[in-house]
């Protein structure tokens, strides 16, 4: 009996990250520094091409020469199972103490995947969103154009096919009951413990960016944040994470600092390639820079470098514009199934998962926007965000069943704020002058800091025991 396909993880990568998109998916371009420590010299030598050709019979005929990077599918393909085969981890790979990282998928990835997957199929007419997926009683594993281009890093794909081979063992996903993913079908497993292919995601991603060798401390961190991503929201059952959070300040001397909400004690962390507003989108951090000439991307707070991959379409299209253009996003909110883009007297949003449809909302009354605050926090789960205008009015912008809405908040302040964050429990408010508040019910009480004064931007960041 012919049973259901299982396009989840692609299905899901869609569904993560293509609410910032009006465009088909979330791309995640390859780094055009050399990141990729694998394909050194960018060809794959004909020993290396001939042993691929054993286990996947499609390549013999490419098998009696080295190939080189030509940007075509065919290359993109093999330079993820070079990924596999090449990529060096620490001899050894202790499990964490919380469900991180089991260690149960940490050795021998092109082996596994060879195990189960003998053939690659490139399928041109994918449903929105889809970069891969099998069919549990075959051997073949389908991938979708998208996911074989310069916008996708072979380390995302060697954990997209890990995952994929992971269905073929017989796990299929389940639609999210709950969390940033609810509704979603296909867009869960039960429980991590269980092993299935999102448990390999998580492994995957956990495993590179802590035991990965010769990986650039970017590509990293972000693998780091990719799994926290899908650890905490495509599990029924929360995935048990050792985690701490802080404030991180981002000052006018482009330095990242860290501030423990207990004790208030500052750390210098990294520098900043740039002045900006960080926009989150669930673990990952985008900067857009205030010198609208600069493109916004992935940064990072303790020294990692940059990477030159987008982290969506939408930034995609953002560093397309014209500075002029660039200036009218005033700031940005990133759902897990929706978003919103403030312009000076409107809110674009996107609210179905599913669909590129767009809605634009203006502003009541005349109101300019100024910028979103979260008093309750950043929430990828969340259909609504609090915007603040020029006046000082607060409005609540969100979706409602996928329709967007815009609407006075219940939210009172004492004193209008450029960014309001939690962090650690604490609500914080920061003021135009750059200075911090406490906020609590809706009443605000100085935080005296050496930074005072300095501070352009703050966002919650949390840390993970394993990765420390
Ligand atoms: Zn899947």
């Amino acid at each position: 009996m012919i049973k259901s396909i299982s396009q989840f993880l692609a299905v899901v990568i869609s569904f993560t990250f293509v609410s910032v998109s009006n465009a088909q998916v979330d791309i995640f371009p390859e780094p055009a520094n050399d990141n990729n420590p694998v394909h050194t010299g960018d060809c794959i030598p004909q020993s290396e091409m001939a042993a691929i050709a054993k286990n996947f019979k499609q390549f013999s005929n490419i098998a009696n020469r080295e190939f080189c990077n030509d940007d075509s599918q065919t290359w993109h393909l093999l330079s993820s199972l070079m990924f596999m085969r090449q990529t060096k981890f620490a001899e050894t790979m202790t499990p964490s103490e919380d469900e991180l990282f089991s260690g149960k998928f940490a050795h021998g990835w092109y082996d596994y995947f060879v195990g189960r997957i003998n053939k690659l199929e490139i399928v041109s007419n994918c449903q929105k969103g889809v970069i891969a997926y099998v069919y549990m009683w075959g051997n073949t594993m389908y991938t979708c154009p998208m996911a074989l281009t310069n916008s996708f890093s072979s380390l995302d794909r060697a954990s997209v096919m890990m995952h994929e081979a992971r269905h073929i063992d017989g796990f299929p996903h389940i639609t999210c009951s709950k969390g940033a993913r609810q509704g979603l079908q296909g867009a869960c497993d039960d429980r991590i413990s269980k092993g299935g292919s999102y448990a390999v995601t998580v492994e995957t991603y956990a495993q590179l960016s802590k035991y990965a060798e010769g990986i650039h401390p970017a590509l990293k961190a972000y693998a780091k944040s990719s799994a926290i991503v899908y650890a905490d929201e495509a599990f029924e059952i929360p995935v048990k994470i050792h985690r701490a959070e802080k404030l991180l300040a981002l000052t006018n001397t482009q330095d990242f600092h860290s501030m423990d909400m207990e004790t208030k004690e500052i750390k210098t962390l990294g520098k900043a390639p740039a002045l900006g507003h960080i926009v989150r989108r669930g673990q990952h951090m985008i900067l857009f820079p205030e010198d609208k000439t600069l493109k916004a991307g992935y940064v990072f707070s303790h020294d990692e470098g940059g990477l030159e991959q987008s982290p969506s379409d939408m930034v995609t299209d953002y560093n397309a514009q014209t500075p002029e253009e660039k200036a009218k996003l005033i700031d940005l909110h990133i759902g897990a199934q929706w978003s919103a883009r403030v312009y000076g007297d409107s809110v674009k949003f996107l609210c179905d998962p599913r669909s590129p449809s767009e809605t634009t909302l203006s502003l009541p009354n005349g109101l300019t926007a100024s910028s979103l605050v979260y008093p309750e926090g950043y929430a990828r789960d969340k259909y609504s965000v609090v915007l603040s205008t020029v006046s000082g009015d607060l409005l609540e912008v969100g979706c409602a069943n996928k329709r967007a809405y815009v609407k006075a908040s219940s939210v009172v302040l004492d004193q209008p704020y450029k960014r309001i964050q939690k962090a650690g429990g604490v609500v914080l408010g920061l003021t135009a002058t750059g200075d911090l508040f406490q906020i609590e019910q809706g009443r605000s009480t100085p935080v005296t800091t050496d930074l005072q004064g300095t501070i352009v931007d703050i966002t919650p960041q949390e840390s993970f025991r394993f990765f420390e």
